[in-house]
């Protein structure tokens, strides 16, 4: 067996690699740089910590938040790894004692602050060790702070690249989950690493079901879905913090464990809400997206949209949060046309740019296209990131097919009316024009006189918007950001045009109803559940007096395989996915007493 094999199943108690987590591994102990695009909850992390362990010296992991640090931290020392951190969360103390064991050559990997290893004395301690003990590789966590288009940018993140000219021989690796081709580029250059090798995962979260509903009385609809979830953590989003203060406590007096988060509570609210979530199990955290990054809680098996997001990657990137266990999860949202009309008015009334508006526009109606679709939401969401799939069988779409309305003639009238205005316009003017509304830019540009003029006035204009936002979410028009979001045919328009294709598009609903099939979770049945809940109870403790996440002992994975296959050994134990040699000695005697009890 190999090394990294040996560590992953002895350290880690895993059994195999997932995805292209052996091939990095191996890349990077034997000392190649290598860029890892890797979806939340894809593992990234054993990435750079395997072979941390399997190099001479101490790794250093850059990380940009202190919650995020000390969790990996608590989680290493766990499974028995030396790993500790340095940040402005230890006393001055702590951090001696820290540097200490750093300096004399202790530490496998040791986790810091970007500001804090760029700090002059830092470096000079990094030189010191890199001359005693060498130094096992840098790893980079979260690259993205590095663009600054994002909004996670963090500018000590710009200077990292000094690593690669102080420590050139020093293997780098730089991980994130963010899935957009030009952050990527941006990361590769400004981290100096665009000789590194790089590692794109699959953007799939197969594990996670997307469910999508129109509001109607969406508080009775979200505390449906949350008490389809009974003792589960979840993340339910809105937009502002009044709505995140009064839905809590709406929750809350639902019976709910319900707390709110956002940013205009206190710093030491924000944190102890937090921590709850983060230790207790079952709290449900009502927020704005103030609260997400670093959250790397495994065990998060919903989160829900009481809004609209800004964005498909803002979408994509919240949803993300739930199930990185790799256990089913639910994305779940409730939207209504008012909501599209509110954010379109918030949009054309901001403060911001011309070109502003229009991406913000834009962006508004690729998600509204997403919230329409009426085929496989994955393989929507997947081709918006430049994957193909397969129809997913997970999701609203694919497991009830929505009601359908044929708007072939309507679709062609539109493509047509595109055309015959030099493609050159926007969804709004297109539908005036359709519809035969003499306004003064129509009169201006003299398409009062268009064969398309009025065409389409048997139609509302609420229709209208939806066929040319489909129209767009399928590819036969393309917006083209240059020329003010002016719709472009593309070949794909072609069948249709020709009329070889129909057009459908999804049915506005009345009624709000709950999915048919099987919810999207995790329960187990009978004696099985019993012995669950009982392995919950007992971890809960553990953590408790050891003052760690829940998940830190182990995760709702291992513990629902150790109620199905009831172990009657250590041996037995120990091959449970999730249980290496530390956790076997620490806990296997406890845990085999609970299952013979
Ligand atoms: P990311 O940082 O990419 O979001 P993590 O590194 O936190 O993901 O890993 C996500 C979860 O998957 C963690 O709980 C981790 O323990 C688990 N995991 C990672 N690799 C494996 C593996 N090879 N086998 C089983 N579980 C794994
Ligand atoms: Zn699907």
């Amino acid at each position: 067996m190999s090394r990294a094999l040996e560590i992953l199943e002895h350290v880690f108690g895993y059994a195999a690699f997932r995805g292209a987590q052996g091939e990095v591994v191996d890349h990077v102990a034997a000392g190649g740089d290598a860029l890892v695009l890797m979806p939340t909850g894809g593992g990234k992390s054993l990435c750079f910590q395997i072979p941390a362990l399997m190099r001479s010296g101490t790794a250093i992991v850059i990380s940009p938040l202190i919650a995020l640090m000390q969790d990996q931290v608590a989680a290493l020392q766990e499974v028995g790894v030396a790993a500790e951190c340095l940040n402005s969360s230890l006393t001055p103390e702590e951090a001696a004692s820290v540097e200490h064991r750093w300096m004399s050559g202790a530490l496998d990997l040791l986790y810091v602050a970007p500001e804090r290893l760029l700090n002059p004395r830092t470096l000079a301690q990094l030189e010191h060790t890199h001359a005693a003990h060498g130094i096992a590789l840098f790893a980079i966590d979260e690259a993205h702070c590095v663009s600054q288009w994002g909004h996670d940018f963090r500018p000590e993140y710009l200077q990292l690249s000094v690593l690669s000219e102080r420590f050139p021989g020093v293997p780098r690796i730089a991980l994130t989950a963010t899935a957009d081709a030009q952050t990527r580029e941006e990361i590769a250059t400004r981290l100096n690493l665009t000789d590194a090798r790089r590692f794109v995962a699959s953007f799939d979260r197969p594990n996670i079901r997307y469910r999508m509903v129109e509001k109607d009385g969406p508080r009775k609809q979200l505390l449906d879905f949350v008490n389809e979830h009974p003792g589960e953590a979840g993340i339910v989003y809105c937009l502002s913090r009044r709505k995140v203060e009064e839905t809590a406590a709406w929750l809350t007096g639902q019976g709910i464990p319900a707390l709110p988060y956002h940013a205009g509570l206190g710093q030491d609210v924000r944190a102890e809400n937090q921590l709850r979530f983060l230790r207790e199990d079952g709290v449900v955290m009502v927020a704005t997206i103030a609260f997400g990054m670093g959250i790397d809680k495994p065990d998060v098996r919903f989160v829900a949209h009481l809004d609209l997001p800004r964005s498909i990657e803002s979408y994509y990137q919240e949803t993300g949060r739930a199930g990185r266990d790799g256990l089913p999860a639910e994305a779940w949202m409730a939207w209504g046309a008012a909501d599209v009309v509110q954010q379109r008015r918030m949009i054309d009334e901001s403060e911001g740019s011309d070109a502003f508006r229009r991406l913000a526009g834009n962006r508004l109606d690729t998600l509204v296209g997403l919230v329409e679709a009426t085929g496989c939401r994955r393989q929507h969401l997947l081709s918006y990131f430049g994957e193909r799939a397969e129809p997913c069988g997970n999701c609203d779409n694919c497991i009830e097919p929505p009601k359908t309305l044929d708007v072939t003639d309507a679709a062609r009238k539109a493509l047509s009316c595109v055309y015959r205005t030099d493609q050159r316009y926007g969804a709004a003017y297109l539908v005036d024009v359709l519809r035969g509304e003499r306004t003064d830019k129509v009169h201006e540009r003299g398409h009062a006189s268009l064969s398309t003029f009025g065409i389409g006035a048997d139609l509302d204009d609420k229709l209208w918007r939806s066929v040319f936002r489909q129209l767009v979410a399928r590819g036969l028009l393309a917006v083209d950001h240059d020329r003010f979001g002016a719709l472009m045919l593309t070949e794909s328009a072609r069948p249709l045009l020709k009329g070889e294709a129909a057009f459908e598009i999804r049915q506005p609903v009345k009624k709000g109803k709950r999915l048919k099939a099987g919810r999207g979770r995790i329960v187990p049945t009978g004696a099985e559940a019993e012995l669950y809940e009982r392995l919950r109870a007992w971890r809960a403790d553990t953590a408790r007096e050891r003052n760690v996440p829940a998940y830190v002992i182990f995760h709702d994975a291992t513990l629902l395989e150790i109620a199905s296959r009831k172990p009657d050994s250590l041996e037995a134990l120990g091959a449970v996915s999730g249980i290496g040699d530390r956790k076997l000695e620490a806990y296997g005697p406890d845990l085999l007493s609970l299952l013979t009890a």
